[in-house]
């Protein structure tokens, strides 16, 4: 059927032509090894985990005991520290395994790295600590130096313990504490513990054989080698790169941001496809500080956050805020629903509202292709076939553009990702490519769960372990307590409002949250806080009565957002939000902890 797409720059679209382009796409990019095509990085491979920013500092192993451990210095520990600390509690210790604060924006630190949200919403405790981000989408060194602002801020320096891995956590019932082991030789207890992991911080290297027998240099962007390329993240010229013949392997949104400055900066530059990624318009620009002088009055960064999630969730409201890629997509599929008289809207109406803005969007997307890479085959290999949230969207103004700078070529393989690595290069349909460099832009262990990921067991009450508790799934009451577990959190979106777009904004209410339950034990007088199993069990139900995501990830080209094709069983619950979404969920939370009940909740 050809449709007409109102305000669409191609006015017809083939949907039916679409739909069957998008399975083709799929269909020849499933594999049946799903996820465990990764390799992961241990023994031989284990030096690409090595931190090249900061050594490791000699230091005592602890024998003390603190209120607060939390694991992970990121976005979570950091607005969960500072938020306790406000509550007074201020022997809150912080552990992460990089050298600093800043998680995430500790260790991405490739050139061009930049926070995909605007910053106004995506940095945390901006009016807290008074800083004005640069610009409308910060780049990542001054990300990781307003995480530092924060942790200096907040006197969080004093207790925090960096270079150190989590090994245990075990209950102390008699005790009401944690017990905390880690890879340090610190043998410490808490009586409460705090886990904001975060989801990407396990590299992971893709599946081609023949990795270990490249003979030159190579690493993994996470890890970026500034002492090989020359250059810093600030994106100072990589000097050691002008005679340099280097491949990066991945176009996910990583290489999306550093492959511009590659094109600039190698002699010659072989960028490995397995799937395209979509990338719209960023934008970006400084913020003016007269315009934010205006803007930021007191109460400025929550108005922010609640306007770009109900923009982001298509709840909407009277003025667009941040006006974004993001938000431009769901107020798209929005007006589209709208469109439908109440009368005719049938899930099978709305569902079809949906898909065509998404084709809508996303034949621009294409169309933007044509109209920047000028080569013609290598255009239309860089044009995405599958639904806009199927993969991470991207938005970038330099990435396209970097196809047309001599010396840079687009190595497509088809959707069969490349065929070996040798000890000179990189394969791909026979032909070898002869690299000095390989660069692995290949993304994070998102599969695995447990102890693989998290690092360490959590041993609770009766010598539960978590891995045990959620072997078959998360269970939790708004995805941060956990039966069986008392005087713990975890801060993270899932199973609470699960706002993916800008993760910050559940760890912002999450915290809060925290520091509202500690008090209220304190002033009470309670030493222990857990969520009875009644509770939790209603929750989970709560979360089974919305429609799982993975559904409609279902059709999606494989990725690590629909588990590389393999959605299905009860691991959908992971992904699981408030069914009402997102801003009821922080409606519904602000009046639960407002309460003072917290109800579900048992102190002793
Ligand atoms: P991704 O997992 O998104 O990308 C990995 C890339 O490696 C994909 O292009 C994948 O192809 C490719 N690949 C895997 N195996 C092979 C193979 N055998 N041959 C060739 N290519 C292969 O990782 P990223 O690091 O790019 O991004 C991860 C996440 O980090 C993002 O989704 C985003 O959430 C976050 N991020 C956020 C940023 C921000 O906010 N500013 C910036 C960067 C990342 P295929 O697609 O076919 O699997």
């Amino acid at each position: 059927m050809t449709t007409k797409i109102p305000g669409a720059p191609t006015p017809f679209v083939d949907k039916e032509a679409l739909r069957q382009r998008y399975r083709e796409e799929r269909d020849k990019r499933l594999r049946p090894d799903g996820s465990s095509q990764y390799l992961k990085v241990s023994g031989q491979l284990s030096h690409y985990l090595d931190d090249p920013y900061v050594p490791v500092a000699p230091r005592q192993p602890k024998r003390d005991h603190v209120t607060v451990a939390f694991i992970g210095g990121g976005f979570a520990g950091l607005v969960t520290a500072a938020r306790l600390v406000d509550a007074g509690i201020r022997d809150v210790r912080v552990i992460d395994k990089g050298g600093d604060f800043g998680g995430t924006w500790y260790w991405n630190r490739y050139p061009g790295a930049q926070c995909d949200t605007a910053s106004l919403v995506y940095m945390p405790l901006l009016e807290e600590t008074g800083h004005m981000p640069s610009e409308k989408y910060a780049h990542a060194p001054e990300i990781l130096e307003h995480c530092q602002r924060i942790g200096k801020q907040y006197g969080l320096y004093e207790h925090a313990l960096f270079h150190t891995q989590v090994n245990e956590l075990v209950w102390d019932d008699a005790q009401s504490r944690w017990n905390v082991r880690t890879n340090r030789g610190d043998v410490f207890t808490a009586q409460f513990v705090g886990i904001g992991t975060g989801i990407l911080h396990v590299p992971k290297l893709p599946g081609i054989p023949g990795i270990e027998s490249f003979a030159g240099h190579s690493f993994h962007t996470t890890r970026w080698d500034y002492a090989y390329t020359g250059g810093d993240p600030k994106g100072a010229p990589m000097e050691g790169l002008v005679d340099k013949r280097v491949a990066i392997i991945g176009t996910g949104a990583t290489a999306v941001q550093c492959v511009p400055h590659l094109a600039r900066a190698c002699h010659k530059l072989y960028v490995f496809q397995r799937t395209p990624s979509s990338v719209d318009v960023r934008d970006n620009h400084p913020i003016d500080p007269d315009w934010f002088a205006d803007i930021a009055t007191e109460g400025w960064q929550q108005r922010w956050l609640e306007n770009f999630a109900a923009y982001q969730t298509g709840v909407g409201g009277v003025r667009d805020l941040v006006m974004d890629g993001w938000t431009d997509v769901t107020t798209r599929v929005r007006d589209k629903l709208r469109q439908i008289p109440k009368a005719d809207r049938t899930p099978e109406t709305l569902q079809q509202a949906y898909e065509d803005a998404d084709f809508e969007k996303m034949e621009q997307i294409r169309a933007r292709v044509d109209a920047i890479v000028e080569d013609r085959d290598t255009a239309q290999k860089l044009k995405a076939w599958y639904r806009q949230f199927c993969k991470r969207p991207c938005f970038h103004d330099e990435y396209l553009q970097a196809f047309n700078t001599p010396g840079t070529q687009l190595v497509d393989t088809d959707g069969k990702g490349v065929e070996r690595v040798t000890e000179r290069g990189v394969v791909v349909a026979g032909i070898e490519y002869e690299v000095d460099c390989i660069i692995y832009a290949s993304g994070f262990d998102t599969a695995s769960r447990g102890v693989d990921r998290r690092g360490f067991e959590m041993v609770g009450k009766n010598g539960t372990t978590l891995s045990e508790y959620w072997a078959e799934t998360m269970r939790s009451k708004h995805g941060t307590h956990v039966h069986g577990f008392p005087n713990a959190f975890f801060v993270q979106p899932a199973q609470g409002a699960n706002l993916i777009s800008n993760v910050p904004h559940n760890l912002v209410e999450a915290a809060t949250t925290i520091a509202m339950i500690l008090t209220h034990a304190r002033e009470h007088g309670y030493r222990r806080v857990e969520v009875s199993r009644q509770a939790e069990d209603a929750w989970v139900e709560l979360l089974r009565s919305a429609p799982p995501r993975t559904r409609m990830l279902e059709d999606c080209t494989p990725g690590y957002y629909n588990n590389e094709g393999q959605t299905g069983g009860a691991a959908w619950l992971l992904g699981a939000g408030y069914p009402k979404g997102a801003m009821a969920y922080f409606k519904y939370l602000q009046e639960w902890r407002s309460s003072g009940a917290f109800d579900g909740l048992e102190f002793r």
